[in-house]
């Protein structure tokens, strides 16, 4: 796979000939694009909704290869699916989130990968899991393939309104401390789910550090048969990298890292003090739950738990913090204390 950042664009579904020709004709184009997707077999919510045009598109990727040069992904969820797109000469699978979160499915796609040379991008399941991500990691590594990628795409989240998918991007990069031989590809156009908000999402994860991005176009977003509101055209898409700012990773001055290094060491100085402070904390938090214990008491009393929240916030406030890390620090201080 190429090296960084790798932008992956095309449709979300694949649903004509010359659509997806054109589609991918104008990515090339726009000389920004390094890879060509498009979905083939599309797992759908509910049924009933266009499910993908099936194996009769492999030959449409194949001709938009030969015409822009472009090497093609494409998801599946099934041996059959696997071999049909080998077969079409797709250059890289991907495995597709309510793929991900099926362990027999995975085994399948993996069995059926073995003596494959092909790399394969793995997106992350659905709920927020980990270990789920990491199994199927696992399983597909297993099977012999050498080239794995991730793709994170978000997470479901009952109630989630600002997000199709919430980006918890905390677990996207402990995936990528745990995996830091491969690329981390960032998917804004799941996670957002409408146009307007895909740029701050990608330059979120480029500012991360990603390895690339995985951005639905088309050639005329509001009439696609899948996810309309989150497609843009290829123009939009050259115009939004361009606009990005691609932050280096490092840089090679000595200045700069040693600048870096003294405020890193302040960091860890201050890190040092807030263990010490929040262990005494525990202990004094665990004496309050044996007394109240001994004595009967519930673990909770409103009254007191107001006043911290009170005295949290008032305090927090003058110190310059924000009211949403206020509202997780007293949150966890009220999980310590109940315990
Ligand atoms: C897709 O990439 O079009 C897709 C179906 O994505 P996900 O598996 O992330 O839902
Ligand atoms: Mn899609």
């Amino acid at each position: 796979m190429q090296g960084r950042p790798l932008i992956i664009s095309g449709p979300c579904s694949a649903e004509t000939e010359a659509q997806l020709l054109e589609t991918a004709t104008l990515l090339a184009q726009t000389g920004k694009v390094h890879m060509l997707r498009a979905g083939i077999w599309k797992p759908r919510t509910k049924p009933g909704m266009f499910e993908g045009v099936g194996s009769v598109g492999l030959p449409w990727l194949q001709k938009a290869k030969q015409q822009t040069g472009l090497p093609t992904t494409v998801e599946v969820a099934t041996a059959r699916q696997l071999e049909d797109a080998l077969r079409h000469e797709v250059d890289v699978i991907w495995i597709g989130a309510r793929t991900t979160v099926n362990p027999f499915s995975v085994q399948e796609v993996a069995d059926a990968l073995r003596g494959t040379q092909v790399p394969v991008l793995i997106k992350n399941p659905i709920n927020p899991d980990l270990d789920l991500w990491m199994g199927a990691v696992e399983r597909i590594a297993r099977a012999g393939v050498q080239q794995i990628g991730l793709i994170h795409r978000g997470f479901s989240a009952y109630g989630n309104t600002e997000y199709r998918n919430a980006p918890m991007w905390h677990l996207a990069i402990e995936m990528k401390r745990r995996n830091p031989e491969m690329l981390m590809i960032n998917d804004p156009s799941h996670i957002g789910g409408r146009r307007n908000i895909l740029a701050d999402i990608a330059q979120k994860a480029i500012d991360l550090d990603f390895d690339g991005l995985m951005i639905e176009s088309h050639v005329n977003p509001d009439e696609a048969w899948s996810d309309a509101k989150q497609q843009i055209t290829p123009a939009q898409l050259q115009a939004m990298l361009e606009a990005m700012v691609w932050r280096k990773e490092n840089i090679d001055s000595s200045a700069f890292h040693a600048a870096l290094e003294a405020l890193r060491q302040q960091i860890n100085h201050l890190d040092d003090e807030l263990l010490q402070l929040l262990s005494q904390r525990m202990k004094i938090a665990e004496q309050i739950g044996t007394y109240k214990k001994e004595n009967e008491i519930t673990i909770l009393q409103t009254n007191r738990w107001n006043e911290i929240l009170e005295r949290a916030f008032q305090r927090g406030e003058q110190a310059g913090l924000i009211p949403a890390i206020l509202m997780q620090c007293t949150w966890k201080a009220s999980v310590i204390k109940t315990k």
